[in-house]
């Protein structure tokens, strides 16, 4: 979302193919074999072929640590080695729009007066964790407690996930930033454990870091506190820099091919899908490449159901009125799809300590850039984004409250020392207060828009945001609890004038208007945080619940030697930022696999 990509140098985007290691592969021709124990899909693997991507790539990382079972981990994107914009945590979402990016969008949305958004997905060996904002969020205890009901498995509650969550990531200190108090000791929600990605509390300190945190003490209802950043060392830790690059040289049973997409399972025998075909181009040559024990899919909540459904699972009437023989009957695959709302507003303030400067000027932007090149320091180091706050919301004309318990969050507020836009304003100064429903109602579907071309032909994707009333309502509270935060007095408190001036662009009408100005300003300005759950999602199978469409061992149900292990399988939206629960259940689907075949 932000708007520095005009002044990102092209080499910055530059992406490094070929990178002469005997394990990554570019053309699935060169392959040492076809069949594999496991293939990981975005992450392949042949005992286990997978895919790889933010899943994909745990997966394929704990299968390999068994050097009797062969890996394959097929990527449709690019290697990520070597891009700047993917490395340097202030640019985070930079890379969205580029070539490492999938440049989805959504049918046009009814609620959002038929505007179509973006719908940025990754498009590289790191999968969306190339692309994320690093914002790391680890979901509440009510959360994965809903998740163990959900799918009638106690191995998902909070207590049993705990492990799990340690094997991810590990603590580490920031670049540059001085003024940090000391982390919280024992704090479950902050980055505990001994894993490969990097966590490190904000690189660099802002100016409104203090401002939102001292602010917040004088209202009772607001958490807030320092982001944690999926970054060390001032870059960004993604499950590729974390997971596979530093074992694709040394791990002869993993072998890992780019630039490749899988096309559909194919049914080797009675309802078992242990073959996929993958093909570089649309009328490329197709290869058929083999799992002797399980295909991995981890393509992430669009490709994972799309997959499905060029395959012939998902639902019978549907696939069929598309042309596409329908093998198994999973009226869920596709179902269950789910974003988080997120609405920007903005305000002049008087600082001029923001990073609007920067942005705008190519000499401070290259002067900045320069730091962290030599020194891995100064703004570049941290994501645009230091503090965040998570608000419960009173319950709406007495609906229930849609989160997962007390613990779950319905609102975030995310703060940022500049304009977070599409073109930073020639002048002035700026605070961005992003309000996110994180508890949304809503509910869409992923559906295919023809089955020629398989993967090569974008899917529906369809959000039906605002399809449910609550929504807009909660997004509506969110405005006034932002309002209401900014009240307080480190804002509005002289020094010597106060630090917000006034509200700028559409928010500005909206805020001194009418309610329907307010809910206009929502309808015409609302994106999404890029956060796709549940095309796929976990169930117990109970007749009650037909939608499921992996099991709690995230088997896809009907079918033998397929597993969906992604943000897909997610049953509800987390109410936080995705990749922190979604490394978590790699990590767990990845054990059960080792369990079911026995595996140390
Ligand atoms: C711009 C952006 C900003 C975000 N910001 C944050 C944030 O700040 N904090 C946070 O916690 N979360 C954030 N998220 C969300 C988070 O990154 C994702 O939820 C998470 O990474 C999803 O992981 P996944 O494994 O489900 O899918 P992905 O990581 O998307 O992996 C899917 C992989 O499968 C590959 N693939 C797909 N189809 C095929 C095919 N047919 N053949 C072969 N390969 C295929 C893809 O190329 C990709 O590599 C953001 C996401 C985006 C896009």
């Amino acid at each position: 979302m932000l708007s520095s990509k005009s002044l990102l140098s092209l080499s910055l985007l530059a992406p490094l193919i070929g990178v002469g290691n005997a394990a990554l592969f570019t053309d699935p021709r060169d392959l040492p074999k076809t069949k594999y124990d496991f293939i990981v899909i975005g992450g392949l693997q042949l005992s286990y072929i997978a895919v790889a991507g933010t899943a994909g790539n745990v997966v394929a990382n704990r299968l390999s640590e068994d050097s009797t079972k062969t890996v394959l981990v097929v990527e449709a994107g690019l290697n990520d080695a070597g891009i700047q914009a993917i490395e340097i945590p202030f640019l985070d979402s930079g890379p969205t729009g580029t070539s490492v990016d999938w440049n989805y969008t959504t049918v046009p949305q009814p609620g959002l007066n038929n505007r179509i958004l973006d719908v940025p997905r990754g498009f590289a060996l790191g999968g969306s964790s190339d692309l994320n904002s690093m914002i790391w969020t680890q979901g509440s205890e009510d959360l994965f407690n809903s998740y163990a009901e959900v799918t009638e498995d106690p191995s998902w509650s909070w207590d049993a996930i705990q492990p799990f969550w340690k094997r991810v990531s590990t603590l580490v200190p920031s670049t540059d930033n001085p003024y940090l108090p000391p982390p919280p000791a024992n704090n479950p929600t902050l980055s505990n454990g001994d894993g490969p990605i990097q966590v490190n509390l904000p690189n660099f300190p802002t100016d409104i870091d203090f401002r939102v945190i001292n602010g917040s003490k004088e209202l009772e209802e607001a958490g807030t506190g320092f982001n944690q950043e999926s970054a060390g060392g001032g870059q960004r830790s993604s499950s590729s820099t974390a997971y596979l690059r530093p074992i694709i040289n040394s791990r002869p049973n993993l072998d890992v091919l780019i630039q490749t997409r899988a096309m559909k399972l194919t049914e080797t025998y009675n309802g078992t899908f242990t073959s996929v075909e993958v093909a570089q181009s649309i009328d490329g040559p197709l290869t058929v490449l083999n799992a002797t024990s399980e295909i991995i899919l981890s393509a992430g909540s669009i490709g994972s159901s799309q997959i499905l459904l060029l395959s012939g699972i998902g639902p019978k009437d549907e696939l069929e009125a598309m042309g596409v023989p329908s093998k198994i009957d999973l009226p869920g695959v596709g179902k269950n799809l789910v974003d988080h709302p997120v609405i920007l507003t903005i305000y002049q303030v008087s600082s001029n300590s923001t990073f609007d400067d920067i942005l705008r000027n190519t000499t401070l932007f290259q002067k900045t850039l320069t730091l962290w090149e030599e020194e891995r320091k100064g703004l570049f180091s941290t994501i645009p984004s230091n503090v965040i706050g998570f608000m419960k919301i009173p319950e709406l004309e007495g609906e229930k409250d849609p989160s997962t318990g007390a613990k779950s969050a319905n609102t975030e507020f995310l703060f940022t020392n500049g304009f977070f836009g599409a073109q930073v304003p020639t002048e002035g100064h700026f605070l961005t207060l992003a309000v996110a429903l994180v508890s949304p109602k809503s509910k869409g579907s992923l559906t295919l828009k023809s089955p020629e071309n398989g993967t090569f032909t974008e899917p529906s994707i369809d959000y039906g945001l605002l399809s449910d009333e609550w929504d807009l309502e909660a997004l509506m509270q969110g405005l006034r609890d932002s309002e209401t935060f900014l009240n307080a007095t480190p804002w509005t408190q002289p020094s010597p004038e106060p630090y917000i001036i006034e509200p700028v662009g559409d928010w500005a009408t909206a805020r001194n208007g009418t309610a329907k100005d307010r809910e206009d300003f929502i309808r015409n300005n609302m994106v999404t945080v890029f956060h796709p759950i549940g095309t796929a999602r976990m169930s117990s199978g109970s007749p009650s619940d037909p939608l499921g469409v992996t099991d709690a061992r995230l088997r896809v149900r009907g079918v033998k030697g397929l597993r969906v292990i992604d943000a897909s399988v997610f049953p509800t939206i987390p109410e936080c930022h995705l990749q922190a629960p979604v490394y978590t259940i790699a990590e767990r689907g990845v054990q059960m696999i080792k369990d079911d075949f026995g595996m140390a």
